[in-house]
């Protein structure tokens, strides 16, 4: 858009300085009605970059939708420079079920680009594509750990790609995960179409959880600092880490699991993550950390069956970087206060010998 004074964002023409409510039409109800994404256009008087800003693509995965809402309290917030739309919840269709999928059970956040005579996920994704994707510049997409798991606050974004990595640094989780995401993710294919999109990822789902909101809010405005479209330096902090190969750690034996680490925990190899016994407390067996690596995921069920995934480790390069990551996580209050909070929600035990 080459015009910056006047815009036409959604069939409203917005003055730059301009903030306003609206909504996109994506869908058609079973009654006939319009489905309808609501959303805020907020405009810079200044020339910039647009950036959107997304959360629930899951429609149960709330954190990132309380991030947004906590910007939307202020209808004076916005960027002096650019544009950046504030998109509560894109899956509005799982949002009304408490539901990561859309009602004809497809994930919506693997539809994408999209198909305007396909399914309805499809017709949709492509609809999303076309309004959002295909007028901004960057994207960062909030998302939460799956159902029965949490997440310790990570940045996932593809190494190689510069503007990627750029922003994924300047968003200041303190961990950042390689990799392009899976085909149809939003944000894989909105980077291949040139719009630089990262993942964030926090916490569990049906939760508004204080501590990953604050990761989130930070991330964002440093986002919006990096692109010069808000005043100031982003608050980042040293040393981030940047994680190049994670594993999850699976359940052997099933039964229950005494945990030995939280969200964010760094291990050295061999430590135990978790001791597995039956309902009466005779052992099973043990489960080890393979490697040096921080927790970054992990189950909040504590009752497994063999093969289930019970801890998200990423690999860190010797115990030296553990320690370091260690020291730097509680340097930072936002990590040190993600991770005391985030504990809370899991049992951790000493491990008997
Ligand atoms: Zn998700």
């Amino acid at each position: 858009m080459t015009d910056w004074k006047t815009q036409t964002w959604f069939g409203h023409d917005i003055d730059a300085g301009q903030h306003r409510n609206t909504e996109l039409e994506i869908s058609e109800s079973y009654s006939g009605r319009n489905i309808v994404i609501p959303l805020r256009v907020v405009r810079g008087a200044e020339p910039g970059p647009t950036v959107f800003v997304t959360g629930a693509l899951h429609g149960d995965e709330l954190n990132g939708t309380g991030a947004i809402r906590s910007f939307l309290a202020d209808p004076e917030w916005g960027p002096v420079r650019g544009n950046v739309l504030m998109i509560p919840v894109l899956n509005v269709l799982g949002f009304e079920r408490h539901s990561r999928y859309l009602p004809d059970r497809r994930d919506l956040n693997r539809c994408f680009p999209g198909n305007a005579s396909g399914s309805m996920a499809t017709r949709m994704a492509k609809v999303i594509f076309d309004a959002i994707v295909a007028k901004c510049d960057f994207g960062i997409d909030l998302h939460t750990a799956a159902v029965r798991r949490t997440n310790y606050p990570n940045v996932r974004c593809d190494f190689k790609n510069k503007e990627c990595l750029r922003l994924a640094t300047a968003f200041g989780a303190g961990v950042i995960l390689d990799g392009r995401g899976p085909k149809g993710s939003f944000r894989r294919e909105a980077t291949a179409a040139g719009c630089p999109t990262i993942v964030v990822e926090g916490g569990e789902v049906w939760k508004v959880e204080p501590s990953v909101v604050d990761c989130m809010t930070r991330g964002i405005v440093n986002v919006l600092q990096e692109l010069e479209m808000i005043e100031g330096e982003p608050e980042v902090p040293e040393n981030q880490v940047k994680l190049k190969q994670t594993k999850w750690v699976r359940a052997e034996r099933g039964g229950f699991m005494d945990m030995h680490v939280s969200p964010g925990t760094t291990v050295v190899k061999g430590q135990p993550l978790a001791t597995n016994s039956s309902l009466v407390q005779e052992d099973q067996n043990r489960l080890e950390a393979p490697f040096d690596g921080i927790v970054i995921g992990m189950t909040t069920l504590p009752a497994v069956q063999p093969g289930e995934p019970v801890i998200h480790l990423g690999k860190l390069s010797s115990p030296k970087t553990v320690r370091r990551v260690e020291k730097q996580t509680q340097a930072d209050e936002v990590q040190r206060t993600a991770q005391e909070h985030l504990s809370t929600n899991v049992q951790v035990v000493e491990p008997t010998d």
